[in-house]
C-alpha cells in the first residue's frame, strides 16, 4: 500500500470500530505519531490527511517540528518527559502533553508555564498493565495524583493516556482500557468534571481501545512502516 491507501485504510478501520459500538467516528482524533520518521516523509503525510502529529522525544522533535512550517493542526508530545527538556518542549507549543506521570516534573513544567504566561493541557498518563518497564503512575494512586495536580494553576489536566499490554491476548489488552475508562468516568464524576481524552490504542490495538471509549488513538507503524533504531 502506498502512504495514502494506508491513512486511508486506517481511517476506515476508525469507523468501523466506532460504529461497531455506535460512536460517532469524529470524536475520535488520529494521532500520526511520527518518531524515527523523516521531516519529508512526515510533510507527505501532511498533505494526505494527517492533521495531528506526536513525537516522543523532546530533541528529535525540537529539529523536525519548525521544518513542518506549521502544515499540522496540532503537534502532541506523547513520550517521557524529563524536567531539563521542559523548556525546549515548551518552545514547540505542544497542543497537549499526554504523558505526565511524576509531580516533579508536573511542578517545574508549571514553573515554566508561569513565567511565560501558559495553560497547558495535559493527561495523566497510568501504568494499566502493571508491567514494571512502562512509564505512568500505579492506578492505585491516580486520586492523589491529580489532587496534586490540581493545585498546578497553569496544568489543565483534559484526560488520561495508557499503553495497553504488549500481548497477543485481545482480553490482556482490552482489560487495560476498560480499567482507564473506568478510571476516567470516576473522576469525571469526582473531581475533574471537565476531563474528556482518553489517549489509548495503537498499531495492533486501536480497535479495541476504540471500542472501550478512545477519544485519541496513537498509530505510528501502522502508517508510517516500521521504525528502524540503527
Ligand atoms: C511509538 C508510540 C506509539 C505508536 O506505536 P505504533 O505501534 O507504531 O503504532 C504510540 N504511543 C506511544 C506513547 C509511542 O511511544
Amino acid at each position: 500500500m502506498t502512504l495514502k491507501e494506508r491513512i486511508e485504510d486506517i481511517k476506515k478501520r476508525i469507523e468501523i470500530a466506532s460504529q461497531s459500538v455506535g460512536r460517532n467516528p469524529q470524536d475520535v482524533m488520529l494521532l500520526g505519531v511520527t518518531k524515527t520518521k523523516s521531516v519529508s516523509l512526515i510533510l507527505e503525510s501532511l498533505e494526505k490527511g494527517i492533521e495531528f502529529i506526536g513525537e516522543n522525544k523532546v530533541q528529535e522533535a525540537y529539529e523536525k517540528i519548525p521544518l513542518l512550517n506549521g502544515k499540522f493542526k496540532e503537534f502532541h508530545f506523547i513520550g517521557h518527559l524529563q524536567s531539563n527538556k521542559i523548556n525546549k518542549l515548551l518552545r514547540l507549543n505542544p497542543a497537549l502533553i499526554h504523558s505526565i506521570d511524576k509531580i516533579s516534573t508536573a511542578t517545574k513544567l508549571n514553573e515554566h508555564l508561569i513565567k511565560i504566561d501558559r495553560i497547558q493541557d495535559v493527561l495523566i498518563q497510568i501504568n494499566t498493565s502493571n508491567e514494571d518497564s512502562k512509564f505512568g503512575i500505579k492506578p492505585s494512586e491516580v486520586y492523589d495524583f491529580v489532587g496534586s495536580l490540581k493545585n498546578l494553576s497553569n496544568i489543565n489536566i483534559t484526560g488520561l493516556m495508557t499503553i495497553g499490554k504488549l500481548t497477543d491476548n485481545k482480553e490482556e489488552i482490552r482489560k487495560c482500557f476498560k480499567m482507564l475508562k473506568d478510571i476516567f468516568d470516576d473522576l469525571k464524576k469526582e473531581s475533574l468534571p471537565g476531563i474528556k481524552h482518553l489517549s489509548m490504542g495503537m498499531s495492533h490495538d486501536f480497535e479495541i481501545a476504540i471500542e472501550e471509549g478512545a477519544t485519541i488513538v496513537r498509530i505510528g507503524s501502522a502508517i508510517f512502516g516500521e521504525r528502524n533504531y540503527d
